[in-house]
């Protein structure tokens, strides 16, 4: 069994970013990223200081904008209007969820396409969904980083049969558009799909993103298998992912940890994600 890991990955990104960094300060292009944060979710709190850092190990500026749980829906918006229109600014995201007076809101149409580094907004999202190659868009972190990890392992998606787990916003959908671009056969399931186990078995990739500790068992999978678990799970105190790892490991060809697998490799693609909105400024 083959462990698809992001640590080497992970150190060789950070140097091939922080080289890129320094051309675009030389041009002129401090990289600047804001993270827009509402309330003080524990987890967000996490995510969002963990984003600030690795911008920071690349020579990138990073800003949380730190917003009361109660701040007017008129205060919330005219911050990410500030930030749209500031020149110095590559990339903003806005840190989900959002408190329950602010979820009403399209949050994802809000930031201005050519920062969304997040890839949400509908622009961004058509781009990926009619694959246009040549018109510059940022790709979800996630699905982007999933792509990444795989395609370094030497593993190509173009011809395998993928089952992928979970239909989320952020995760399935998007990486199911992406995984299709890049001519995979993909079945996209969830928890209304009957026989999940009969269409796991069938893959050549399975792709696990619905967020339940050790619910893919020996019964999903086969020897030839690559398992991807992007879950990210909280169990009996420690984090898990949705794989029961001890189970399935020793039968799958190869599989990602968790942690230090799929985790780590969002944040790369975001930090990817803002250095291509710079290096466009210096291409226009
Ligand atoms: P969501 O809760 O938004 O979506 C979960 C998906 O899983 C839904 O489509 C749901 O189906 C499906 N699902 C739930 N239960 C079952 C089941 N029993 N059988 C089949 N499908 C099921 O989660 P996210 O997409 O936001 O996140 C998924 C996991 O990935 C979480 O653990 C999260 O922490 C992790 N994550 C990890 C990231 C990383 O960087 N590694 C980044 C983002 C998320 P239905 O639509 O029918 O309800």
């Amino acid at each position: 069994m083959h462990l698809i890991k992001a640590a080497h990955l992970k150190r060789q990104k950070i140097s091939e970013f922080s080289k890129r960094t320094l051309v675009l300060k030389e041009q002129n292009i401090h990289p600047c990223l804001k993270v827009i944060l509402v309330g003080n979710n524990p987890a967000s709190l996490i995510y969002t200081e963990n984003k600030k850092k690795f911008c920071l190990k690349i020579g990138a500026d990073c800003e949380i904008i730190h917003l009361e749980e109660n701040l007017s829906e008129e205060n919330f918006l005219s911050t990410v209007q500030k930030f749209n229109h500031d020149q110095n600014v590559h990339g903003i995201i806005i840190q989900l969820p959002l408190p329950k007076s602010l979820q009403h809101l399209e949050v994802g149409s809000l930031i201005s396409p050519e920062k969304d580094v997040d890839g949400f907004h509908p622009i961004n999202l058509y781009h990926l969904l009619s694959n246009q190659k040549n018109i510059p868009f940022f790709t979800s972190c996630t699905p982007k980083g999933i792509l990444t990890l795989l395609t370094e392992h030497g593993i190509s998606v173009a011809g395998k049969k993928v089952c992928l787990i979970g239909r989320s916003m952020i995760v399935g959908k998007p990486l199911a558009m992406l995984l299709t671009n890049h001519n995979a056969t993909v079945t996209l399931c969830h928890s209304q799909t009957p026989n999940l186990e009969n269409i796991s078995k069938e893959a050549d990739i399975l792709i696990s993103a619905i967020g339940k500790a050790r619910f893919i068992t020996k019964e999903f999978v086969h020897a030839k298998q690559i398992v991807v678990d992007v879950g990210i799970n909280n169990h009996q105190g420690t984090i898990c992912g949705d794989v029961c790892f001890d189970e399935v490991s020793p039968i799958v060809q190869s599989i990602t940890p968790v942690p230090g697998g799929v985790g780590p490799m969002t944040i790369l693609s975001l930090a990817e994600n803002l250095l291509e909105s710079c290096e466009r400024l210096l291409k226009k």
